[in-house]
């Protein structure tokens, strides 16, 4: 296939060809028995991949920033407090989208790079009440990393809802949803999840849904609202047709089969393996002279790369070279920073070969730029990491 390509972005990304011929099934009704069943299993895997046994899944036809949505829309009451952990692009977005339903939002912005300290966001919890705080365990537009089990303790100290952004965190990250006491969940498919654009999935713990329904104020949301969703919800857990707005069959059916892949290879099995893989690709770019945004290893992603341009690059000529290869990369997201660096995904199905693929792309790309190093050193050190 001599003109196939390689996405390496940080989504939508490569996903299984099982996955892809499910999409291209024949089209049921979305009362079908069959369905039904698919719709039942798939609700049921998400729970056991967030590990929230507990919790409400949804599984709604949209993008992550619907599952943002739906996760704040159902809580927050217009004049409530919100508070923001932003660590990159998605911050700032649910800043907006918090106040669109009215929400005081205070936001704490980290250095481009880096995260917040907990010290600074008990000390802000402090400050007076707030109703939930959102973070973003991955930041694709930085790469950083947020860890959310001591900032989900806090919230439960300070009784705030803790709502996590894991849009390119889930299933490429390690979660724990129900130990970790996180109160909302969220996704996008075309991440780790595995499946094409168009789902947004949720899980709820119990003390969040308990906070919708004491909510004073209703019906500021009508598509993302837990009235009309969670009955669907709760009938295709229980095998029983139901009907709100139509739900993306195909979708859902590739979503059954992608999330059966996940639980057959184990979701911290999965996890590991991608990490290795991160970790290893990282080490491959550092020994020729590239560094990365986030500040750290601690606090670096494993489901994508933000790799600054090293200095001296010809930006242009790297990026067609980039091209010409078939290897498709993205390039940097934050809206202060983005002509300073790359990003490459590399999350759910991949694997090493797809990072070796990529490695001589980037070398090629990088050479072709002007860049100086030994050209080969970065597929060594990849090997080496792998041995
Ligand atoms: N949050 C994060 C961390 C994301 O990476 C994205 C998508 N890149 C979103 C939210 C929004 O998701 P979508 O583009 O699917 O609406």
């Amino acid at each position: 296939m001599k003109n196939r390509k390689l996405l390496m972005i940080p989504g939508p990304i490569e996903f299984e060809p099982e996955v892809l011929r499910a999409m291209g099934e024949q089209t049921t009704s979305h009362v079908a028995p069959n369905f039904i069943k698919s719709f039942g299993k798939s609700l049921s895997l998400v729970q056991d991949i967030w590990k929230a046994p507990n919790g409400q899944a949804f599984i709604v036809a949209g993008s992550g920033t619907l599952a943002m949505e739906m996760a704040v829309a159902n809580i927050i009451d217009v004049g409530e407090n919100a508070l923001v952990i932003n660590t990159g692009y998605f911050g700032d977005r649910y800043k907006d989208i918090l106040e669109t339903f009215g929400a005081q939002v205070t936001m704490l912005e980290a250095p481009f790079g880096e995260t917040i300290a907990l010290e600074s966001i008990e000390k802000e919890l402090k400050t007076k009440k707030y109703k939930l705080l959102t973070m973003t365990h991955v930041d694709t537009s930085t790469g950083v990393l947020t860890d959310p089990k001591p900032i989900a303790d806090l919230c439960n100290r300070y009784k705030v809802l803790s709502v996590l952004d894991g849009v390119c965190s889930v299933a490429g990250e390690y979660i724990h949803q129900e130990e970790w006491k996180l109160d909302i969940v969220l996704t996008g498919s075309q991440k780790a999840i595995g499946v094409p654009p168009g789902l947004a999935l949720l899980v709820a713990s119990q003390k969040a849904i308990q906070a919708w329904m004491d909510k004073k104020f209703n019906g500021r949301n009508y598509y993302s609202s837990w009235k009309e969703w969670l009955p669907i919800m709760q009938a295709y857990a229980e095998g029983n047709p139901s009907y709100f707005a139509t739900p993306a069959v195909n979708l859902i059916r590739a979503l059954e089969v992608s999330l059966n892949q996940i639980n057959k290879e184990g979701v911290d099995v999965r996890i590991e393996r991608q990490h290795v893989l991160a970790r290893a690709f990282k080490k491959a770019l550092e020994s020729i002279h590239l560094k990365w945004v986030p500040k750290n290893d601690k606090i670096t992603a494993h489901t994508l790369s933000a790799i600054y341009y090293p200095e001296g690059l010809d930006i242009p000529k790297f990026h067609k070279k980039m091209k010409e290869s078939g290897v498709i990369i993205a390039g940097g997201l934050h809206p202060r920073y983005a002509a300073t660096y790359f990003r490459v995904g590399h999350m759910g199905a991949i694997t090493a070969s797809d990072l070796f693929a990529t490695l001589g792309a980037l070398e090629q790309a990088l050479h072709h730029g002007n860049h100086t190093f030994n050209l080969g050193l970065a597929l060594k050190t990849f090997q080496n990491e792998l041995k």
